[in-house]
């Protein structure tokens, strides 16, 4: 892993661990799940607003290791306002970069602060922990189960 991407990934974690965006529960929302990653302790629930094809909100709630929590804050940032493709989009992009699959680099300019968490693909037990407000989103989107869980 380069340089400026450890460094990126360092800061992200710690500013959104820190502070966290959209954090919150929504009680207009169209779709709701709760997930789970028992390995580390993650638990989040996932609030989205979709109205027309677009998500007009999305926010969370819970609690979890600081990886976890960072990475479900810049989820809502970066699908808040997409459309669902856009956000199917991201969500393929995000697994790819955390499972090793893609190279940052290939998306350093479109999704910066994603292409940070490819950190993570060389830590196979924070997979997990980054993965789970992503997949909790995407399965809250398609209403796949009423729960996530990582195992
Ligand atoms: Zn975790």
């Amino acid at each position: 892993m380069k340089d400026e991407f450890r460094e990126l990934y360092q800061e992200i974690i710690l500013e959104h661990n820190r502070s966290p965006r959209n954090y919150r529960k929504m009680d207009d929302c169209t779709h709701v799940l709760e997930g789970r990653n028992p390995l580390c302790g993650d638990h989040y629930i996932i609030y989205l607003k979709v109205k027309d094809d677009i998500i007009e909100d999305v926010s969370f709630e819970g609690s979890g290791c600081a990886i976890s929590k960072a990475s479900a804050s810049v989820m809502s940032t970066t699908i808040k306002g997409k459309s669902l493709a856009e956000a199917n989009e991201y969500f393929e992009i995000f697994h790819k970069l955390v499972t090793g699959e893609a190279d940052a680099d290939a998306y350093f300019e479109k999704a910066g602060k994603i292409a940070a968490f490819s950190g993570v693909s060389e830590f196979p037990v924070r997979v997990k922990c980054a993965s789970l407000a992503w997949h909790t989103m995407h399965n809250a989107l398609e209403n796949k189960a009423d729960k996530v869980s990582t195992e």
